[in-house]
């Protein structure tokens, strides 16, 4: 076998292998999902991960100073002529005791990783500076996505750095408006289908294999692998120490997929002795991948996944007339195209599945905006999702929980106002009226 990166179908029975400058979003044999492999043996990874933080003395060498690239010896799929980078990953593990306290856990036991600070304002950049990468080193020209609004802010972004064509497909009337205006600031191509996220997917694939045109929705394999790095900066920022658990919105599935590798990886490596559980936490009205695993029994089952389940379950919702429907119009996605690897993330970390309601992941979102970092709606699912586990003890309070918040709070101002001047919930706090009279103002401000 030669010292490089290949991909590799996860599906059992196939296993079929394709070379690292294949652009491949399936595979071509069986139609499943690729992963991207590595000779380990053959390859240059440090005795243990440690070593990573050394990087921080060369931060001047733009690759170092990245929070993907710092980590390129465990994503070493490309050469550093080729990589993409704008700075991502620049992002912070917040130890929040307030929070802690207000759920009754233990106060130094809950921490919040904070992706809303990379360039784009969400986690994608982490993936689309390896997507990218890929499609530098394969002389691609030309790039699109479906989006439900933060990966088109993203590959926008990345796509006119490294001069390739962006074109993104959004469904009619569900994309936040922060995420909207980011598509076109950055001068991305933007289609709006008449449609929704799912119908998004199913053409920009055709549209991709008919044009020949780079195609960086999680599917792409190369893109997990970025995604890998926000684990890593957990781990990094809890001084190489593993926390009891990882929770994560779910939507398309990339993020849990990457986590998943991730750890597998760490472990095979001998870098980690010990995977964190997996909390992956989808909005209730786009709870396929909790219906599939909490009520239908879905498994990874040594790679056999149950392909007549899932066709059902798709049946029924077509029969149904089907249509995701949440306030969190980031995981608003009904087939999540990385199904079978969440599945086999689910395994390897030994990971849970549950749904929150909208009012939740509004409530939540209010306080974690109150106790300093602000999010969008569907990274707010993750403390929704956190106040369930606590309560059926399955996570236990004095456990040490690291919640992923995905994305930037003015992402989605819409969903905020709205929130907290028109819903009168437990968190909501509206502006108060006052006339323009120095005394009333003083007397609302002692009160
Ligand atoms: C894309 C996105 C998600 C969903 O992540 P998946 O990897 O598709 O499951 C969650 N939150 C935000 C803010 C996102 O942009
Ligand atoms: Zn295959």
């Amino acid at each position: 076998m030669k010292a490089q990166a290949y991909q590799k179908c996860i599906n059992f029975r196939c296993g079929a292998e394709f070379d690292r400058m294949d652009v491949l979003f399936e595979c071509p044999r069986c139609g499943d999902l690729l992963d991207v492999r590595y000779p380990w043996d053959k390859l240059p990874v440090p005795g243990s991960l440690g070593e990573f933080s050394n990087k921080w003395s060369s931060r001047h060498n733009r690759l170092d100073f990245s929070g993907v690239w710092r980590f390129g010896e465990l994503l070493p799929f490309c050469e550093e002529p080729h990589r993409v980078t704008i700075g991502e990953g620049q992002t912070v593990l917040q130890q929040n005791c307030g929070l802690a306290a207000e759920l009754g856990m233990r106060p130094d036991g809950l921490y919040l990783q904070y992706e809303g600070l990379n360039p784009s304002g969400s986690f994608k950049d982490n993936g689309m500076t390896a997507a990218y990468s890929h499609a530098m080193m394969v002389g691609a020209t030309a790039s699109a996505c479906a989006s439900t609004g933060n990966t088109s802010a993203s590959m926008a972004l990345y796509s006119h750095s490294c001069g390739l064509k962006a074109t993104v497909f959004i469904g009619e009337g569900k994309i936040a408006f922060g995420k909207l205006s980011q598509a076109m600031d950055y001068g991305a191509y933007t289609l709006q289908i008449a449609g929704d996220f799912d119908d998004c997917m199913g053409q920009v694939q055709d549209v991709c294999r008919k044009l020949k045109i780079y195609l960086v929705n999680s599917l792409n394999p190369f893109r997990l692998e970025g995604q890998k790095t926000i684990m890593f900066r957990i781990l990094e920022q809890l001084g190489w120490q593993v926390p009891d658990w990882i929770i994560v919105p779910g939507g398309n599935l990339g993020n849990s997929s990457a986590f998943g590798k991730a750890f597998a990886e760490l472990k095979e490596l001998g870098l980690i002795e010990r995977i964190p559980r997996l909390a992956i936490v989808n909005a209730a009205g786009a709870n396929t991948l909790t219906e599939l695993v909490n009520d239908r029994g879905l498994r990874w089952n040594g790679g056999q996944v149950d392909q007549e389940l899932i066709a059902d379950y798709y049946a029924d919702l077509d029969a149904r007339q089907y249509r995701a429907n949440t306030i969190a119009s980031a995981i608003e996605i009904s087939r999540p195209v990385n199904l079978k690897k969440c599945i086999r993330a689910l395994e390897v970390c030994d990971g849970v599945v549950l749904a929150v309601t909208d009012e939740e992941i509004l409530d939540a979102k209010a306080q974690i905006g109150k106790y300093g970092l602000g999010c969008e709606p569907a990274s707010a699912a993750t403390i929704a999702g956190l106040k369930h586990l606590l309560a059926d003890e399955v996570v236990g309070k004095d456990q040490r929980v690291a919640c992923v918040l995905t994305g930037h709070l003015l992402k989605d101002p819409n969903a905020t106002v709205n929130y907290h001047s028109q819903m009168q919930r437990p968190f909501s706090n509206p502006p108060v009226q006052v006339p323009n009279d120095l005394d009333r103002i003083i007397d609302l401000m002692k009160a």
